[in-house]
């Protein structure tokens, strides 16, 4: 008699099926745990002289257009910018919770280096001087033993700039980061 797992076949349909019940289960959960109404004593402290600036989402070079909300220099909510001219209205996960790259306590502020199983902060000159020289020791070794992603947050000409320093390194192992 065949098991359960073997009578499953993860395939595409399948797969596509379990990603939609997981992200509808999840917010499910999160609402009824942990999100609230805001109430209007909070809304009204979070509004109350704030400014609304226009800015653009960093994210990618699409450039999505946001309104972020500033109160005493401090970005404190961001809205879609309806009227953008690229975006109109529209904005990608990322866009749209672009103010946590602002005020996010896992952000990344430095460059940070492993050692001995503790993370500790290095200056920037450390870090392009070490990674410099292990990228060197590598091409040295075998410049196939590297592979260079580009970004979205990259224009088309620094996209051809990464190209080209890849085929200089020695490789053709090159990709876009989003290639998932
Ligand atoms: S990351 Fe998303 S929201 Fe941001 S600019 Fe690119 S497409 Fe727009």
């Amino acid at each position: 008699m065949s098991s359960i797992n073997e009578n499953i076949k993860l395939n595409r349909r399948n797969f596509l099926k379990m990603a939609a019940l997981s992200s509808l289960a999840t917010p499910l959960l999160a609402r009824s745990e942990s999100i609230r109404e805001a109430s209007e004593s909070e809304l009204k402290e979070a509004y109350e002289g704030s400014k609304k600036v226009k800015t653009v989402c960093t994210a990618c070079s699409v450039g999505c257009g946001i309104i972020a909300e500033v109160k005493n220099g401090v970005w404190v909510r961001q809205e879609i910018a309806q009227d953008h001219p690229i975006s109109s209205g529209g904005h990608c996960c990322k866009g749209s919770d672009m103010i946590d790259m602002v005020r996010s306590h896992v952000r990344l502020k430095y460059p940070m280096k492993k050692e001995n199983g503790e993370w500790k902060r290095i200056s920037y000159e450390q870090a392009l001087n070490e990674i410099g020289e292990k990228l060197a020791s590598y091409r040295k070794e075998n410049p196939e033993s590297v592979m260079f992603l580009g970004s979205a947050k990259m224009s088309n000409e620094q996209a051809y700039y990464v190209r080209k320093f890849a085929a200089f390194f020695g490789t053709n192992n090159i990709d876009h980061q989003a290639r998932i």
